[in-house]
């Protein structure tokens, strides 16, 4: 059995640390509480003498989170070492995460130390930690630039000092990987009974795989982030080494603890708090990491997933594949996405709906549920279709929409008011229609440029506990939205009563 690795998720510090992440002690309670869940075993909850509002995140998720460890960080400084072991103090299981630079530039320019000055003030702060913490770790900042004897000598000192974990940050992300691993594993040689740690930064997109090759050279740690935030261009991505040791962990040698299903919502909770969505070919979590558009790869994908897919979307969280109608899709897709809207056509048709979907999409890119059901053509196989609508919002109103539908060929309306035009009109849509639907995700795009851009939209929903995705497309966003609604409820619909529409339409 491959050795289990400790998972230490600085989400919540330095992840925090990236311009636009901050969060306030509520967020981080919410967060934490997912992070505990998704099965990482330390949880870097904040910097204490940053300000009051970080003392107070650290104290409330120290108090709340009973089931993981929960650092909190501090220079290697009195006052910071105090704060910080004062605000673990309700933490059922504390680290105190005490940090000092020992590149010679840091020390010259930065803290204008000598280096044995620095190692006096590493190992008298480590004692101090110890004295309020049983669990310290000690981080040599700006490691991967270190003079290599000196950086052996701070570490073996700090141990000494009481430190069992020796973290050996590349705080600037220089380190390319087979160098780090270097590093790695002669500090795991030279340092026997610590635990050496990995903490790597992406600004040469190399802090995954510098973070395998050290676990590949014995680092027992590694420190990294959910979506990769953090400092600068990030930090190590936690969901992408939480994977490649899922899927390649016989080659790695090592596991870790991280329920992988978990990882989608996860990464979806934090850019919810955060407000950033990562980039949509982000791997593991990204919009895109498990949408194919080439026809070739549509159909193997439709006829066995394993055909071009190395995971499943199921393994990180991610309900379905997303197949994305292009000029690249085949019959097998376009009929594949018929078949989920409720349509069954002979072989015939299906050839003849794919030659027009690939001229529409070499004039408009990308065929949407709704254009899909236009080229198919026949209004009976569009079991809920969007007669007409009117939106009403402003500032001194209240955001009202009256809806106008068209179910099995029956005509419904229905008004709501609601927080936003959108919210009104799929409400509106909701009263209409009878139904009550949980709508999980609702994204919106341009789809084309300048201020009259095509609007895409995105959703997701829940009905009777099963979900599925709709799209549409228009120059109006309500409207873009209110056809993704019905497509995605069409969707479910057909999903439900699969034998019924299929005779209907057969
Ligand atoms: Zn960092």
């Amino acid at each position: 059995m491959n050795p289990r690795i400790t998972i230490f998720d600085t989400t919540l510090r330095d992840g925090e640390q990236s311009p636009g992440c901050s969060m306030t002690p509520a967020e981080k309670v919410r967060l934490a509480r997912q992070i505990e869940r998704l099965g990482a075993d330390i949880i870097e909850a904040g910097f204490p003498i940053a300000s009051a509002g970080e003392v107070d995140s650290v104290r409330a998720v120290a108090e709340e989170i009973r089931g993981v460890k929960i650092a909190a960080l501090a220079r290697a400084k009195e006052p910071d070492i105090l704060a910080a072991g004062k605000a673990l103090r309700g933490a059922a299981h504390p680290v105190l995460h005490m940090f000092l630079a020992t590149s010679g530039i840091h020390l010259k320019w930065k803290l204008k130390l000598t280096p044995e000055e620095a190692l006096k003030q590493a190992v008298e702060g480590i004692k101090l930690a110890k004295s309020l913490v049983s669990e310290v770790e000690f981080s040599a900042e700006d490691a991967t630039r270190t003079d290599y004897g000196y950086l052996r000598e701070v570490l073996q000192a700090t141990f000494e000092a009481g430190a069992t974990t020796l973290n050996v940050p590349d705080t600037v992300g220089y380190s390319l990987p087979h160098e780090y691993a270097e590093l790695i594993g002669r500090l795991v040689r030279d340092v026997p009974g610590a635990v050496i740690s990995v903490h790597c930064h992406n600004d040469l997109g190399v802090a995954v795989a510098n973070s395998l090759a050290a676990v590949q050279a014995g680092a027992r740690q590694v420190e990294c982030t959910i979506n990769g935030i953090g400092e600068r261009a990030g930090n190590a991505s936690l969901e992408e080494i939480v994977m490649a040791l899922k899927v390649r962990g016989s080659t790695i040698g090592a596991e870790t603890g991280v329920k992988s299903e978990l990882l989608a919502p996860t990464s979806a909770m934090l850019s919810g708090v955060t407000g950033i969505w990562p980039q949509p070919n982000k791997a593991v979590v990204g919009r895109n990491a498990f949408a194919h558009e080439a026809g070739i790869h549509q159909h193997g994908i439709l006829a066995n997933p394993l055909t071009y897919e190395i995971m499943t979307p199921a393994s990180v969280g991610v309900k379905e594949t997303l197949l994305v109608l292009g000029k690249h899709s085949g019959k097998h897709a376009v009929e594949s996405r018929l078949r989920a809207l409720g349509v069954r056509l002979s072989p015939e048709e299906v050839e003849a709906v794919t030659a027009r979907v690939k001229q529409l999409a070499d004039a408009q890119k990308y065929v949407y549920d709704d254009d899909l059901l236009n080229l198919v053509g026949s209004s009976q196989a569009r079991s809920i279709r969007l007669v007409r609508f009117q939106a009403f919002s402003g500032s001194q109103v209240l955001p009202t929409a009256t809806v106008e539908v068209e179910v099995d060929g029956e005509t419904r309306s229905a008004s709501a008011v609601g927080n936003g035009p959108v919210d009104a009109a799929l409400k509106a849509a909701d009263a209409a229609l009878g139904l009550d639907l949980e709508l999980l995700e609702l994204t919106t795009r341009a789809v084309t440029g300048g201020k009259d851009a095509m609007a895409e939209v995105l959703v997701r929903v829940r009905h009777d506990g099963a979900e599925s995705s709709g799209q549409g497309a228009s120059t109006d966003t309500i409207e873009a939205a209110l056809k993704a609604y019905l497509s995605a409820v069409a969707t479910a619909r057909a999903a439900h009563e699969q034998p019924s529409l299929a005779e209907e339409s057969a």
